[in-house]
């Protein structure tokens, strides 16, 4: 299924772990609480896979991000400007409106997004996570990272 656990899709818009898909990317499920929109784990509460895997990882989200936000541009100007014949001003405004409306949710879309382009779900990772012994734990979702 396109959709389902273990689909790239489902992983990025549901914000699971990229690993084993169980794990919540953010802490706070509301991406619209502003004072913890960006909090996130250090490690997958589920399978261990670092949520850092290399010093400021993220900040190659911000690509993604301007992708999502070419792409929201586009869609409102065409609703606003040829589907309700919204003037110009108007049009600006709706795009600010949608851009503010939108901004929390597309920043942990675009996290998510880039994310999962460099880490692969692993059906067996959270099994594995819970059978192994604790001191063992970190080294396997580090090497399962640079994999
Ligand atoms: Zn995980």
């Amino acid at each position: 299924m396109a959709f389902s656990k273990g689909s790239k899709l489902y992983g990025i818009v549901r914000m699971k772990c990229p690993r084993c898909h169980e794990g919540d990317l953010f802490t706070n499920p509301n991406p619209y609480n502003l004072a913890h929109f960006s909090d996130m784990p250090r490690r997958c509460p589920v399978c261990n896979q670092s949520y850092e895997p290399e010093p400021n990882f993220f900040y190659g989200a911000m690509y993604v991000s301007y992708g999502y936000a070419v792409a929201l541009f586009v869609a409102t100007y065409i609703v606003a400007n040829s589907w309700l014949g919204l003037g110009l001003w108007q049009t600006v405004g709706a795009l600010g409106v949608v851009s503010l409306v939108l901004g929390p949710f597309l920043f942990r879309l675009s996290r998510s997004t880039y994310f999962h382009l460099f880490v692969h779900f692993d059906p067996k990772s959270a099994e594995i996570h819970r059978a192994a012994p604790t001191n063992q734990r970190s080294s396997s979702a580090d090497i399962a990272t640079k994999s």
